[in-house]
């Protein structure tokens, strides 16, 4: 079977092309999947998170204001650009698309997102690029439908899922765990349930040497019946953000070995894009599309 890709036109709200968030990347990686056979079947197209979803992770007044463009000044500084309505629709599509992807996963095994992993957004509010926390409302719509009873989030960016571990500190049916840069943003950092801040410049080699231990450690202790991976590329050398130093290989085989731990127990992979911040919009999004690559192979 081939792989299930969700996609949606509006996950790219067209920011100028000078702005520090690389928005014209998700355009581009669709693109590329297209022209590289991974998304031959054609994209699965989400709707956009209507309200009741969005209100299971983030407090009603705050979706009210991303829904309505009235976000206060000090939140729209906390995540780096305006909501506008085009970021709004955004934000409301890449989140409708993490629970596609984990409803297709559910039916298939692995399914993946081209957009997805604003983990920086809490229930009160976004930050971090982050407007929805997508994989916080994927959970949470799946829990409160009684299609999964216990979620792992295993989050590969090189920033801290500080939202996402916030959102759920006291549920017990979600395991958080973050692999990070420790001294990249968010400064404080939350305290998921698993944490590991890694040193500046971790390279390939000592990066993959800690997943086997952690991968064992979330696995026993979450006892996931769905895992959402934040496969975000941002720890790689050349990211404008990230401090780690790994490669394009390294990040195959991070992804390789998180998703084949999983899929090798029979536990449902949701993939969602995460972070990645360069001005070469093409080797970015080339970056990103090692997640499909990866995942094609245990589609
Ligand atoms: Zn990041």
């Amino acid at each position: 079977m081939s792989l299930a890709i969700v996609h949606h036109p509006a996950f790219d709200a067209q920011f100028d092309a000078a702005h520090r968030f690389p928005m014209s990347k998700f355009t581009r990686l669709a693109q590329i999947l297209v022209e590289d056979g991974l998304a031959d079947g054609g994209f699965f197209q989400p709707i956009p998170a209507p309200e009741h979803w969005l209100e299971l992770a983030h407090a009603p007044a705050y979706v009210e204001a991303v829904l309505t463009q009235r976000v206060d000044r000090a939140t729209e500084k906390a995540i780096g650009f305006a909501v506008d309505d085009r970021v709004a629709m955004r934000s409301r599509c890449a989140t409708g698309g993490t629970v596609l992807a984990a409803r297709l996963a559910l039916e298939r095994g692995i399914a993946c997102n081209t957009a997805g992993g604003s983990h920086h957004a809490a229930r009160e509010g976004g930050a971090g690029f982050s407007v929805f926390n997508d994989v916080a409302v994927a959970a949470s719509v799946m829990l409160a439908d009684g299609e999964v009873g216990r979620v792992l989030v295993f989050d590969c960016d090189v920033h801290q899922g500080d939202g996402t571990a916030r959102i759920f500190a006291d549920d017990r049916r979600v395991f958080t765990l973050s692999i990070h840069g420790e001294r990249n943003y968010p400064h404080p950092k939350a305290v998921s349930d698993l944490d590991l801040g890694l040193p500046d410049k971790t390279g390939d080699e000592d990066y993959l040497a800690v997943l086997p231990e952690l991968l064992a450690t979330a696995f026993d202790r979450a006892h996931p019946d769905i895992v959402f991976y934040n496969a975000g590329v941002d720890p790689h050398v050349d990211d404008r953000l990230g401090r780690l130093s790994l490669t394009d290989t390294g990040l195959a085989e991070r992804d390789r070995r998180v998703i084949g731990f999983f899929r090798d127990r029979d536990v449902p992979v949701a993939g969602v894009i995460g972070g990645g911040y360069s001005r070469d919009i093409e080797a970015l999004s080339r970056r990103h599309s090692i997640l499909h690559r990866v995942a094609a192979a245990f589609a």
